[in-house]
């Protein structure tokens, strides 16, 4: 991490999660072209100004395994199917970031090398210094586990300097803003008074292994343009949580 001067952004490597919900836009499900299309521009944004961009995706929008277990689908074959929904969302961004001039990998945590490189850290590290982005599928290739803690594991991994959360709310707020119009947003929180205020923002395993490593965390609202970039270069947008 760098200090922020109107020159340097304030990051040089960023992991973003983006759920796979978010690409819904406006529909019920799937994906819809034009979140694919704002998404890429606000990406190449960030990536324009020399950062190191990694990317994990959620597969919300296409199956969780959660909800497998209604249609009489076990969960760990549903956490399968759910991994390989985020598998799908990557190809449709590295598609996206790619028709914008943009250099892209997309590696996955199950092996499925006719389309996609396996998961390998060196590599991945190696891809994002020659200014690659970086997408993960596949969450971390096991079941019982989200892409929230994929973010975690793999920014860990490849020692970003933050988590982008992007989100539909522009960050952490006392109460649920979407129900309680009386909340209000933190600017900055620690780790520990998320856990003592009992505030949501992403599962426990996720949330603990950045707290355990000291790897902060942005929440912000990634549907509003101009965010990303404000972010990295250090603006008050979203909630940090920090140490
Ligand atoms: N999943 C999993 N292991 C992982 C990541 C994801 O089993 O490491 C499965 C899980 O069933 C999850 C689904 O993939 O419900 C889609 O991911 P997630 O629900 O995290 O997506 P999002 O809510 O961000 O769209």
């Amino acid at each position: 991490m760098t200090t922020p001067t109107d020159q340097s952004p304030k990051y040089k490597r960023v992991l973003l999660k983006l759920s796979g919900e978010a690409l819904m836009g406006d529909k019920t499900h799937g994906i819809a072209p034009d979140m694919l299309e704002q998404y890429a521009l606000e990406i190449k944004k960030v990536v324009e100004l020399g950062i190191e961009v990694a990317i994990v995706i959620g597969g919300g929008n296409i199956f969780r395994g959660i909800n497998a277990v209604e249609s009489g689908i076990d969960r760990v074959q549903g956490d399968y199917m759910g991994m390989l929904a985020t598998v799908i969302n990557g190809m449709a961004i590295q598609a996206t970031l790619e028709k914008h001039g943009m250099y892209t990998r997309l590696m996955s945590g199950i092996k499925m090398e006719q389309v996609c490189e396996p998961f390998i850290r060196r590599r991945a590290v190696r891809h994002l210094e020659k200014k690659r982005i970086v997408i993960f599928g596949a969450g971390i290739g096991s079941p019982y586990f989200t892409t929230d803690s994929a973010a975690s594991l793999r920014a860990i991994e490849i020692e970003a300097d933050v988590v982008l959360k992007g989100t539909r709310v522009d960050g952490v707020y006392t109460a649920d803003p979407e129900k309680d119009a009386t909340a209000t947003r933190f600017s900055n929180i620690s780790f520990d008074e998320v856990y003592t205020k009992g505030l949501n923002v992403m599962d426990m395993t996720a949330f603990t292994l950045c707290k355990e490593n000291g790897l902060p965390i942005i929440v912000f609202d990634m549907n509003k343009p101009g965010n990303l970039l404000k972010i990295v270069k250090g603006e008050d947008v979203g909630t940090l949580i920090t140490m």
